[in-house]
């Protein structure tokens, strides 16, 4: 077994974001990890500096690594552990990164170094699990509005955003989170579906995990890694009960490699076959580019903090299991971006999309965008949000402009970041000057392209 340290970027104050690649092989080149017919595993921790346990954890992982005492894993896996993906938040005690972005809410639009450091390996090293490492507050919120403090040692949850492949969240469920749940058990440790409190005390709202898709877990289940969400209670605990929450961690962690390496022939094939019906399926049927959560019921396990007695609580759910499409629309073939968009062709180039430039006049059947209204988005200051209306065009399209073709393995990628009417859109967020400069494009393009380097 062979360890290489990899320097994925580094952070804005320009601390190193520090990476260990693990695998059993005489060159661990990216190339080679791709072709090595075995996958690839990406452990992240502490995407929010006041989250501890997350790096903690995957430190003493990284050196069981190292001292080969999970030698068997490394015969089927190759393992890559990011232990401090935030180190200027982890310096400093606080969530965000160094400029105040959220680094766990950067992975689509890649404000920050710290997302595209993430970005790089995610797109070098085409991992097939990503687990992603956090905490989460224990008393705050729940106090607040329910009275009670929260029980469960570890909340998990996996990719569900609209455009993840079905395929993939199955194997989260059946071959990643059922055999986890058996492991918090037999080692006594609890466990629930991750949320979160809305603020106000009025109501009694709970929320899943968002299905937005710039949020780390759903950008790598986009890119069909099965992709897991671990998060130990404790990130408003300061260092009380780290030993367990570390632990919890561990358990959670230990849990995941050995279903990796389980599965790891399953794995390879669903990629494979996946990646081959992302092909397939540009410029064909339909595509769910908004989706909301659905309201339902739940009883959520937590404890009266008078006595510790078990307190249950009936709550508003917003389930994100289930999906309601907001906004669907036929898939196109591609989208065409202004030249003035090189900024836009460069993200998404960051991302691992191939961009192409568009090197003669040509026309081409598509959609243009026409904008009816805008508003404000609520979490993102600045953020404008247009509404638009497609309309029908022939698109000429100019030398130096770019082409962003689906058939590609990340297109659900170029989906997400380039039809303008979504909360995470380029649009939205001004890396698109407007909604003129993109359009989609619903033939396949006669004129001659050439890959952005
Ligand atoms: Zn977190």
């Amino acid at each position: 077994m062979r360890a290489q340290l990899l320097v994925a970027g580094a952070s804005q104050t320009g601390q190193p974001i520090e990476a260990v690649l693990f695998a059993r092989r005489a060159d661990l080149s990216p190339a080679a990890i791709r072709a090595s017919g075995r996958p690839t595993v990406l452990l992240i921790g502490q995407q929010h500096g006041d989250e501890p346990a997350s790096a903690e954890a995957l430190l003493v992982l990284a050196r069981e690594l190292a001292q080969g005492e999970l030698g068997a894993l490394t015969e089927r896996l190759n393992v890559i552990v990011l232990p401090r993906a935030n180190p200027d938040g982890a310096a400093a005690g606080q969530r965000a990164t160094a400029s105040g972005i959220d680094a766990n809410r950067d992975h689509l639009l890649l404000r920050t170094p710290e997302a595209q450091a993430i970005a790089g390996l995610l797109r070098d090293y085409t991992p097939a699990v990503v687990a992603d490492a956090h905490e989460y507050p224990a008393v705050g919120a729940y106090l607040n509005k329910f009275g009670g403090i929260a029980r469960a040692d570890v909340l998990l949850q996996y990719a569900t955003a609209a455009q993840v492949h079905e395929f993939v969240t199955r194997a989260a469920e059946e071959w990643f989170r059922r055999p986890l749940l058996d492991r918090l058990q037999r080692e006594g440790l609890s466990s629930d579906w991750y949320h979160t409190l809305s603020v106000s005390s009025e109501d009694r709202r709970v929320a899943m995990g968002s299905p937005r898709p710039e949020i780390g877990r759903n950008a790598a289940g986009l890119r069909h890694a099965v992709s897991l969400l671990v998060e130990t209670r404790g990130s408003d605990l300061g260092r009380t009960h780290l030993a367990r929450r570390v632990q919890t961690q561990l358990v959670a962690m230990r849990s995941i490699l050995d279903s990796a390496a389980a599965r790891a022939d399953d794995l390879v094939k669903l990629r494979r076959f996946i990646e081959t019906e992302t092909l397939a399926q540009a410029c064909t049927g339909e595509v769910t580019v908004e989706a909301a959560a659905t309201p339902s019921e739940y009883v959520l396990k937590l404890i009266d903090p008078a006595n510790g007695a078990d307190m249950p609580v009936s709550v508003a759910w917003d389930s994100t299991l289930q999906l309601q499409a907001v906004k669907t629309r036929g898939r196109p073939c591609g989208y065409w971006l202004a030249a003035s968009e090189r900024e836009a062709a460069m993200r998404l180039r960051g991302l691992g999309l191939t961009v192409q430039r568009i090197d003669e006049k040509g026309v081409v059947r598509g959609e243009s965008f026409r904008e009816t209204s805008r508003s404000a988005v609520a979490d993102a200051p600045g953020a404008m949000l247009p509404q638009v209306e497609t309309v029908p065009a022939l698109l000429d399209v100019a030398v130096g402009s770019w082409y962003v073709s689906l058939e590609q393995p990340l297109a659900a990628l170029a989906i997400s970041a380039l039809e303008p009417d979504t909360p995470s859109s380029y649009v939205t967020h001004g890396l698109v000057s407007g909604v003129t400069t993109v359009s989609r494009v619903l033939a396949r393009p006669g004129f001659r392209l050439s890959p952005l380097p």
